[in-house]
């Protein structure tokens, strides 16, 4: 096991990705979201959703502290990032309240069922992320279930959302015996011990050296195919090399050109550090993102997802807890310091920042400042509301409504 979920102590606009997972219902985003707490330390103990022991539910006590993960967002780490894993409704329409959590979150997990593929609703979402331009990457769960092929999965993700799968796992064993996956980026295998969350890594198993080779030029050949133009700059020698073929899929993914496809058993936690690395490797840092915009007397103004600038963050959620009201932020620019304070821009009142939190599965931890990039939570607030924007008192700003891209049409 890695040494990964380690508290860190600060955090740069660089080291964090603010993800949603965004399924169909059933496709298993409770599960997910509960194995990567698990998988990051960021809970020690593992539930399942069909005893009613997920975080969401397992611990009464718990709860009546205040804590439910899907909130708003709860934190992990992985790999020296900050994970804010940011709640997306399940259920698809175009409220506010989905529209503002894609506008919060800089990349997503799109999950589909093994065995049904792409189906209505996840079509719905993954139309809808597309109209907010957010990067995506797929993880095809369910790899253990009576019918489950990745294969099949790909080729309904192909087809239904006429999108190019970058597949970058080749599954070991199928259905029951599904345990482990090479990972066609690497060329390493990863095996789970069963009935545990270890594994192990190691070479290509001799029978499915053929085949993962095959995969490999395949992969390569696609990439190569969606760079067209600039294959110089990520194949300078005839073949990619692992480091250059990471870059090239990163690319491709903030691009939008193509949607790198990961497989597992969420249920079975196989799959699930993959995931987190794809997550870290693939997706932006809020340093990636553009500048926010916004309107200030009259006149349009741009704020950089950088510490330095003045601050501006939206309140996306509010939520009544035994810990007092907490207002979930997304910070785009500056930092926020406990004890000073912010110009609530909707109401013209400036109002005292009394605590800011970030939220765990299992509790809050107090900061004395969040930056740029940043989701936490702020007790002290008293009028911001959803969708209200918060700013230095000094340089006050309204932020845009998001802006929606027209729709990306389907290849049937
Ligand atoms: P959600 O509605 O997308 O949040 O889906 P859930 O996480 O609640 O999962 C729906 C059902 O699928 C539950 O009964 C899960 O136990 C089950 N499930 C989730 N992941 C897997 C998996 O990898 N394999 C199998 N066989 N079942 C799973």
């Amino acid at each position: 096991m890695r040494a990964n979920g380690r508290p860190l102590t600060t955090t740069s606009p660089t080291a964090v990705r603010n993800l949603g997972i965004l399924a169909h219902v059933d496709a298993g985003k409770t599960t997910i979201t509960e194995r990567i707490l698990f998988t990051t330390g960021a809970i020690h103990k593992r539930g399942e959703v069909h005893h009613g022991t997920t975080v969401t539910d397992y611990d009464p006590q718990e709860r009546d502290r205040g804590i439910t993960i899907f909130a708003a967002a709860v934190s992990c780490t992985w790999a020296g990032h900050h994970v804010n894993l940011i709640d997306t409704p399940g259920h698809v329409d175009f409220s506010d309240e989905v529209e503002r959590s894609l506008r919060v979150l800089d990349g997503a997990v799109a999950v589909f069922d093994a065995v049904a593929g792409v189906e209505p609703q996840s079509e719905t979402v993954w139309r809808q992320a597309d109209r907010h331009g957010v990067p995506r990457i797929a993880f095809v769960n369910k790899l253990d279930r009576a019918g489950a092929d990745l294969d099949t999965a790909v080729a309904s993700i192909r087809r239904r959302l006429g999108v190019v799968p970058l597949v970058v796992q080749l599954p070991i064993g199928r259905e029951d015996a599904f345990t482990g996956v090479v990972d066609l980026v690497t060329m390493r295998s990863l095996r789970w011990t069963a009935g545990s969350a270890d594994f192990e890594s190691g070479p290509v198993p001799e029978p499915l050296r053929e085949e993962a080779g095959r995969r490999r030029r395949l992969l390569e050949e696609t990439v190569a195919e969606l760079h067209a133009g600039a294959l110089e700059e990520f194949c300078a020698d005839s073949a990619l090399s692992d480091g250059t073929l990471a870059r090239a899929l990163r690319e491709l993914t903030l691009r939008g050109d193509g949607v790198v496809v990961l497989c597992g058993s969420a249920y079975r936690n196989r799959g699930i550090e993959p995931l987190l690395d794809a997550v870290v490797a693939y997706l932006p840092a809020p340093a990636d993102m553009p500048p926010v915009r916004g309107m200030a007397d009259g006149s349009e103004q741009e704020r950089a997802p950088d510490p330095a600038e003045p601050f501006a963050a939206l309140a996306f959620k509010v939520t009544a807890t035994p810990t007092g009201r907490l207002t979930h932020l997304r910070i785009y620019a500056g930092t926020l310091r406990k004890g000073g304070t912010v110009l609530d821009a909707t109401t013209g009142r400036t109002e005292r920042v009394g605590r800011i939190l970030r939220v765990q599965a299992d509790r809050h931890e107090d900061r004395e400042e969040a930056v740029a990039g940043d989701i936490v939570a702020v007790i002290g607030l008293k009028s911001a509301r959803a969708g209200t924007t918060l700013c230095a008192p000094g340089a006050p700003l309204v932020l845009e409504p998001p802006t929606v891209a027209e729709p990306v049409v389907s290849v049937a």
